[in-house]
């Protein structure tokens, strides 16, 4: 009789106080002696084990080979984009699992802290990484939070990805910690989308730890799951087992498969059950910029990150080799209050940036094929810089893409350029930064990425600038926008903060009229303001709007002269005391046409209030 076997008769309770638990200590030594074990008592509530690896690492293909050894499979927690990296797991090899009856689960994109994420980047985060494990053909079911970081709004998306379970840790019996917790997880699990563990099983657990947990876990039956990590013998992190140590306990457990025991070892969706569900589309993140928009996010670095404020929001420090680089928030700012420094004050190898943050799309700038992006930033600095960029493919994984010549240092804020090569054909975002790899100051403010191809933006994409009005213009109006119409009226444009999107929305009341209208439209320019067209083509408009009166849209063209000219109109369009939407779809775009602009028009004393414009070709 061991020490464990014989605590089945212990009541289970919960002891939160030290000084209790030493009394239970002393009381189970005393029960050790006195308390018999029936024999059939782990017969009527089997036990099943489960071991989950997570991260894809390499060397887990060790811990591969001894399961398949003793005839068992596990779970494997996959970040699809670091497949194929150095030091990690290639689609073969997650295959070869696959063919060996090996589970394989997902584990966000790139294993990112979820809850410190938007919605829709852990949304992305989630259910792209499911969607491409399915698409490499496996039955994802089964999903483990990265670092066991969650809240209610992960869980959440993680079942509407179509997951069947999520794994968190903790909160069952541990060698070190929680001894007052129970020693197996429910089957089913009390919720599926937080099931427990012992803590991870690290380089300290010794073989009488595991086997402790599992004698332990007999006694009530129902889910013992050990999350490994690594599987390594030498120079190995804390999260980590020997194969040695894997070998024996497999060995030993291996044999507890009989009907007297009934401890099992199964994967997570063999103990959780359920089907495989239909893949479930990622949100989309923000289209490729049209023509001329800045689409870097917290571009003049005016917002702390809030994980390191030392960088700024939606940055991220990158850099690598060897060298002293320090990142640090100033006031010496180009424009706002404050810039970016990085000082390297010691180097052997290697350099330094700030870089908007490699993600899938809260931060970083979607690209589209055949496009020409141009970075910028304003600077000063005591050495020559250049911009690094990189690109993200499809599955999410970020890479080196080129970088630009060296760029002379400058002691007064200075604008830096540069026209990027097309994208090479597998990236669908970008990340830059102004790079210093000498020992020197770099200071940086007012990031730039933007589409600077010449001729219409591309199907799909938005093309009009500064679309949610938030940036105000020298004339009054929005930049980019002006008051256009005709007849006697008196239109009066306030600039206004009830705002469908964003901060600001732009109020047109007509006070008095006698004919006429009066709208708010994209700056009849060449090329800058008012978005370019292709002929034939379809556009959709359409605007966040509120009106005590009813609207329509009006359309001008600029012929090839350069020319504008009314073109077209949309039907009425009725009155909303809240937010709506207005769309329309143009006719096709009439031979000569090289630019549109277009607004709501108000034909009536009354108010209409706009916001968020769209125009995109079809
Ligand atoms: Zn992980």
């Amino acid at each position: 009789m061991t020490t464990d076997q014989a605590l089945s008769g212990v009541p289970a309770h919960r002891i939160v106080r030290p000084i209790l638990t030493i009394a239970t200590a002393l009381l189970t030594a005393l029960f050790v002696v006195f308390l018999p074990v029936p024999a059939d008592a782990s017969a009527t509530r089997p036990l099943q084990v489960t071991f989950t690896f997570d991260d894809g690492v390499a060397d887990q293909l060790a811990g591969q080979q001894l399961l398949e050894k003793y005839g068992m499979v596990g779970t494997f927690y996959i970040n699809s984009s670091f497949i194929g990296l150095p030091g990690y797991m290639t689609r073969a090899n997650l295959d070869q699992l696959k063919a060996k009856g090996h589970e394989i689960g997902g584990h966000t994109v790139s294993h990112q802290n979820l809850p410190t994420l938007s919605a829709d980047e852990q949304n992305r985060q989630i259910c792209q990484d499911r969607n491409t494990l399915l698409s490499w053909g496996y039955a994802v079911t089964s999903f483990a939070y990265p670092f066991a970081e969650f809240d209610a709004t992960t869980k959440a998306i993680a079942q509407h990805c179509g997951y069947n379970t999520a794994r968190a840790v903790g909160d069952l019996r541990s060698p070190f910690s929680c001894s007052d917790c129970p020693a197996t997880e429910t089957v089913p699990p009390a919720d599926k989308f937080e099931t427990r563990t012992p803590d991870d099983v690290e380089s300290n657990w010794t073989l009488a730890n595991l086997q402790n947990l599992v004698t332990r876990a007999e006694q009530t039956g129902g889910w013992l799951p050990f999350n490994l990590h690594h599987v390594c013998t030498t120079g190995c992190p804390a999260e980590s087992i020997s194969p040695t140590t894997l070998d024996r306990f497999l060995a030993w457990l291996k044999p507890r498969s009989v009907v007297t025991i009934r401890t099992t070892v199964r994967t997570t969706a063999q103990v959780v059950g359920g089907t495989v569900q239909p893949a479930v589309a990622p949100i989309a993140p923000p289209a490729p910029g049209a023509p001329g928009v800045n689409t870097v996010r917290n571009a003049s670095v005016e917002t702390a990150g809030t994980v390191n404020p030392n960088v700024p929001d939606c940055f991220t420090s990158a850099g690598y080799g060897t060298n002293t680089a320090t990142v640090s928030r100033v006031t010496d700012a180009h424009t706002g209050t404050y810039a970016s420094r990085i000082a390297v004050t010691s180097r052997t190898d290697g350099d330094a940036k700030i870089i908007p943050t490699f993600d899938l799309g809260q931060c970083s700038s979607q690209v589209a094929q055949g496009r020409t992006y141009e970075v910028s930033a304003w600077y000063k600095s005591n050495v020559q810089v250049f911009f690094t960029m990189y690109k993200r493919n499809a599955v999410g994984q970020w890479s080196y893409w080129t970088q630009s010549p060296r760029i002379a240092p400058a002691s007064n804020w200075t604008r830096a350029t540069w026209i990027t090569p097309a994208p090479p054909a597998d990236a669908v975002a970008a990340s830059f930064g102004l790079t210093i790899d000498s020992v020197g100051t770099l200071t940086t403010d007012d990031y730039g990425f933007a589409d600077t191809t010449p001729g219409p933006a591309p199907q799909g994409t938005n093309a009009l600038r500064n679309a949610s009005l938030e940036t105000a213009g020298a004339d009054g109006f929005p930049q980019c926008w002006t008051g256009a119409g005709y007849g006697t009226n008196t239109p009066v444009w306030t600039r206004v903060t009830d705002a469908a999107d964003g901060t600001y929305a732009e109020k047109l009341e007509i006070t008095s009229r006698t004919d006429g209208d009066a709208k708010l439209i994209p700056a009849w320019d060449s090329a800058n303001c008012a978005p370019l067209v292709t002929v034939g083509r379809t556009y959709t408009l359409s605007v966040s709007y509120k009106s005590d009166a009813t609207t329509f849209f009006t359309l001008y063209r600029q012929d090839s002269n350069g020319t504008w000219s009314y073109w077209t109109q949309s039907p009425y369009i009725a009155a909303s005391a809240a937010y709506t939407t207005a769309t329309w779809t143009t006719p096709a775009v009439p031979a000569g046409t090289q630019a549109l602009t277009f607004g709501l028009t108000l034909d009536k004393v009354g108010q209409v209030t706009t916001d968020n414009y769209s125009m995109i070709a079809n």
